[in-house]
């Protein structure tokens, strides 16, 4: 997988006794770390003040002192950012954290608000001052001016307002919030142990701290945790159900569970329904992922077509991003400082190269290079994604429709361009077969139908 930025990551503990929260919430942000790799922060309670930490950076360098310290805790929130709107800087580093008329505040958001240009700039316009560029600031400014003094009152008139994607923690006096947006395009689950309660973007946060019961925050529904228990609203408003599609296919870890699915079991039915498609159409001689978004695809692909599987692309560990390299030939020796094909599996081989999905092509021009260098006799592409066309406006970062492949080429073309033999991409009706999801997912960089346009502000658009 190439240059599709991964968005945020959020996490949240109540706890009725006081535990070191911050230690746990650097585990659980630890395990979420593949969503966020530009700033990380935690905020906590401790005898009756707020603290936090946080800079930008990866979770470990961050936060890992916490593992040495002891912070009794009751209440606390965590965030991993990658900067879909907003800079990178430690201004939008979260959890923000604010006093107003409803008290002191904390803050985590996963996802993009669609209409938040707009909302800024009614907001700017009447007087607000904002200290970030990130949208997530906007639910303060929101909350903040909202007439009502209810806890669930307050934050259902200022959400209601949201369009696009949130999956929301925070701390409010006493309280620890968890909501999620009414078209559910990003996940959120709640775990209970020991009569306390977890929030995590994913199950895998949840279960780096042990075995525990959980269950999906719903779509639309605000939850609010304090010392009476756990209370459930619903927002106001109503959406059509918006799953990120691209949550199954290459965001989340796969050995989480997002919207009640199991995110492994899902990629393996991408790789069968991938097979189905090529079946009496291509001869080959062994199955080759792209490591590491293409592996499950690739074991599924293997097993529904009776082809051998096996490691012909091998990872090393140790070296960074190839997309922050500046030149084309850096990026490419980055490339190949990551991915090494193994001769002894490609050599004199017919190979079906699986990858997740496919963006503007270059990682996978140079891959297709290293393969053939191997000996591979032939390389055929099959991506577990349709084509990639459009923009995401709820948090993920993808190029500019110019740089997507998928615009500029047809497959025949793009098979030419890459290097390879042939290539295919799984369809959207196979797709969202496989996922058992005709109707509540998101497909809008595949189709262009966006469920909420992207609405700025009238000086943004001047
Ligand atoms: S446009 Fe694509 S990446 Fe964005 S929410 Fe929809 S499916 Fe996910």
């Amino acid at each position: 997988m190439e240059g599709l930025g991964h968005h945020c990551g959020v996490a949240g503990i109540f706890a009725p006794k006081a535990q070191n929260l911050p230690e746990l919430l650097f585990y659980m942000l630890f395990s979420l770390q593949h969503r966020g790799q530009e700033s990380c922060g935690i905020a906590w309670e401790e005898d009756g003040s707020w603290r936090s930490k946080k800079d930008v950076g990866m979770v470990a360098p961050t936060l890992s002192a916490f593992a040495g310290e002891h912070h009794p805790s009751r209440l606390g929130i965590g965030h991993v950012r990658y900067s879909t709107a907003g800079g990178s800087g430690i201004a939008n580093a979260q959890p923000l954290i604010v006093s107003c008329n409803k008290d002191r505040i904390a803050l985590g958001h996963n996802g993009n608000i669609s209409n938040g240009g707009l909302l800024r700039s009614h907001l700017t316009e009447q007087g607000s001052i904002f200290q970030g560029t990130a949208d997530s600031e906007l639910i303060l400014h929101l909350i903040s001016r909202s007439p009502a003094q209810r806890r669930e009152v307050f934050l259902s008139d200022a959400l209601a307002q949201l369009e696009g994607a949130f999956s929301l923690v925070m701390m409010h006096e006493n309280a620890l919030i968890a909501v999620r947006d009414p078209s559910g395009f990003r996940p959120l689950y709640l775990g209970f142990k020991d009569d306390a309660v977890f929030v995590a973007s994913e199950t895998c946060a949840l279960h780096a701290l042990g075995p525990m019961d959980y269950r999906e925050v719903e779509p639309g529904e605000l939850v609010i945790v304090d010392e009476d228990g756990l209370h459930s609203y619903r927002l106001p408003h109503r959406a059509p159900p918006s799953k990120c599609v691209f949550e199954l296919i290459y965001f989340a870890r796969p050995d989480s569970e997002i919207f009640g699915e199991s995110v492994h079991a899902a990629r393996t039915r991408l790789g069968e329904a991938l097979a189905e498609q090529d079946e009496g159409n291509l001869d080959a001689d062994i199955v080759v992922p792209v490591p590491d978004s293409g592996t499950i695809p690739a074991i599924g692909y293997a097993r529904r077509a009776g082809i051998p599987f096996d490691f012909g692309l091998a990872r090393s560990h140790y070296a960074g991003r190839s997309f922050i390299m500046p030149t084309k030939g850096q990026r490419e020796l980055a490339v190949r400082l990551k991915l090494h094909a193994v001769s002894h599996v490609v050599g004199g081989k017919r190979v079906v190269m699986i990858d997740d999905s496919l963006v503007r092509g270059t990682t996978s021009r140079i891959i297709v290079g290293l393969l053939r260098e191997a000996g591979a006799k032939s390389v055929h592409v099959r991506l577990a994604a349709p084509e990639i066309k459009w923009p995401c406006y709820y948090g993920i970062d993808i190029p500019d429709r110019d740089q997507l492949i998928s615009n500029r080429l047809e497959p025949d073309d793009i098979a030419r361009e890459v290097g390879a033999d042939s290539i295919r991409f799984l369809t959207q009706d196979r797709l969202l077969k496989a996922i058992g999801g005709e109707g509540g997912y998101c497909c809008a960089c595949f189709d262009g139908k966006h469920p909420f346009p992207p609405k700025t502000g009238r000086k943004e658009t001047a």
